[in-house]
């Protein structure tokens, strides 16, 4: 991770980054589109890529949405992409709960704090799950009037998934926090993201929330997005990773650019059309790993090769 990043800027090196690896993981926001808006020469890359027989897949650190939801984006975009090619943090969570705390589908149950990004892939699993966007959590809260509390707590609860909730609600908060003072009630947070950007934004992102949760509840959440290797691990429980043919793409240094360096990657390349500046591409830090490859944009891949 010391060397210097390699910036993709000629036509051999662009050769060269493409036979290195037979399977991309790539970041969504930042490298594929901006919100509404795709990205230059994306399509052309991917295209190029499937035509070359290479493995993409899609890491998003993005749990509002669902896998199902996300492939309607892709195709908004003229973008082919399965569900299997698609991970949400959302996603990693659900199949973090199922694998690893092996919970039961129809008896254990999640309270989630979040989006239906979270509650539509338990649901896919069998796993039940309560809270989320239910709207009568909009109301405002009191202990004695809440319906969640009306005949005490469901026993069969024995997980909370938390994530970013753009609706957010005290008794949200304070119903997440009643399941986490339960005895042996897990707490899995989705994505550990301060911030994101949208529309020219930066808004608060999952951590501000779930940081908050666990604040008020003294126990710490085992995170499954990007950089956690959760993320990588429930990848690699669903298809053939030879992580050193692997090549991880993002706009980000401390999530994604840790994520594929962490996890042993083959290759991490970083993109300049999101959150980072080839200043800090370029600059040693202790906070974040060196990509191997940058360029200005992931469209270089293609436009220099044709
Ligand atoms: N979380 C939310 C709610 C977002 O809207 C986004 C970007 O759209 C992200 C996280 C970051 O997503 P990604 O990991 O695709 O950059
Ligand atoms: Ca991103």
């Amino acid at each position: 991770t010391s060397t210097i990043p390699i910036k993709i800027s000629t036509k051999a090196i662009a050769q060269e980054f493409l036979d290195k690896y037979d399977t991309f993981l790539f970041d969504c926001d930042g490298v594929l589109w901006l919100g509404s808006h795709l990205l230059p020469s994306v399509k052309e890359t991917l295209n190029l890529l499937e035509e070359s027989g290479k493995k993409v897949m899609f890491v998003t650190n993005n749990s509002t949405k669902s896998r199902a939801a996300y492939t309607k984006k892709f195709a908004s975009f003229g973008i082919k992409a399965t569900q299997e090619q698609i991970f949400t943090s959302g996603y990693a969570a659900a199949v973090y709960v199922r694998d690893f705390l092996q919970l039961t589908p129809g008896k254990d149950k999640v309270w989630v704090f979040g989006e239906t990004g979270i509650s539509e892939e338990l649901k896919l699993m069998g796993i039940d799950s309560l809270g989320g966007a239910d709207p009568r959590l909009l109301e405002s809260f009191d202990p004695e009037t809440s319906p969640f509390l009306k005949d005490g707590l469901d026993p069969a609860v024995t997980c909370v998934i938390a994530g970013l909730d753009t609706k957010i609600s005290y008794h949200k908060l304070a119903m997440t926090l009643k399941y986490l003072q339960q005895d042996g009630v897990k707490f899995v947070g989705t994505n550990v993201d301060s911030t994101f950007p949208q529309k020219g934004h930066i808004l608060p992102g999952a951590g501000s929330m779930v940081e908050s949760i666990a604040f008020a509840a003294g126990k710490k959440p085992v995170y499954c997005g990007k950089p956690n290797q959760n993320m990588l691990n429930s990848i690699a429980s669903v298809m053939d990773l030879d992580r050193s043919r692997t090549c991880m793409v993002g706009d980000r240094l401390n999530t994604d650019m840790r994520f594929g360096t962490e996890g042993n990657l083959g290759g991490t390349l970083l993109v300049l059309t999101g959150i980072e500046t080839e200043e800090r591409a370029l600059q040693k830090s202790d906070e974040y790993p060196t990509p191997k490859y940058y360029a200005e944009k992931l469209g270089d891949v293609y436009e220099l090769t044709h």
